[in-house]
């Protein structure tokens, strides 16, 4: 028996985005709704955006691959939170991890960055500022562009504050790297060969690396272990944090 779906819009664009099909959606409800009589369909929604956003810390392939799914399911679940649930606080919550992740990602890219962000063309207080930071500041500053404007009141202006990046480049035109690139690995490591390949190469690359890259590499590798710890406790609060940590 299949369970009925209220789809919504930002239920559809969420699945949408991670071509998840509506059946494997139905089939998780139908089982869900079982073992949890007493919830709504809401709480399944929820509870299933948060399964998918800790998968996703376990399949991403590079520390880029990460910040885009996080990037992506955070502005899905703010979008469901404030428009669906009618929830803006929480809403808000989400909104903020997007704008992070979304620095981030930009940040992994190891490019010299500037953000600009151009204020909401219906608010007579900022329709013409222009923001321009650099990327490490947005990234330490933690905070949603035009989070002031009176229009941002009710939030929902800050959905659609327009920013864009733009590479910082040297006098030759060419982009200024931040630190060396770490190559990206294709490797799907949820296969025997893929796990195997990634460990060879990371023999290999690790072997020619010197002491003081070693050591960044090792840094970087920790940062990424505390960002999934960080986004598994934002994710799950502090009892499902510590029930994942131990499994
Ligand atoms: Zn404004």
């Amino acid at each position: 028996m299949s369970a009925k779906i209220p789809y919504s819009k930002e239920l559809s664009d969420f699945l949408y985005s991670f071509k998840i099909p509506e059946e494997e959606l139905s089939a998780e409800f139908s089982g869900w709704a079982n073992t949890n009589p007493e919830k709504s369909f809401d709480d399944f929604v929820w509870n299933y955006f948060k399964e998918k956003a800790i998968s996703f810390t376990k399949s991403a392939n590079s520390e880029s691959e990460l910040y885009a799914n996080m990037r992506t399911i955070y502005l899905h679940m703010a979008c469901y939170k404030t428009y669906v649930n009618d929830n803006l606080k929480e809403g808000i919550e989400f909104l903020k991890g997007h704008y992070k992740y979304d620095l981030l990602q930009n940040q992994a890219s190891s490019l010299k960055m500037k953000v600009s962000v151009i204020g909401d063309k219906d608010c007579l207080k900022c329709a013409n500022s222009k923001l321009q930071r650099t990327l490490e500041y947005e990234v330490n500053n933690q905070r949603l562009p035009f989070a002031d404007c009176p229009l941002s009141k009710d939030g929902h202006s800050l959905y659609k504050a327009p920013y864009g990046y733009s590479v910082k480049r040297d006098e030759n035109g060419l982009p200024v790297n931040t630190i060396k690139k770490i190559p990206e690995r294709n490797y799907n490591p949820n296969t025997k060969y893929g796990r195997r390949k990634l460990r060879e190469h990371a023999r290999q690359e690790y072997a020619g690396l010197s002491s003081k890259e070693k050591l960044e590499r090792n840094v970087i590798a920790f940062i990424i272990m505390a960002i999934i710890c960080l986004i598994v406790w934002f994710l799950l609060g502090t009892e499902g944090f510590l029930k994942w940590s131990q499994h």
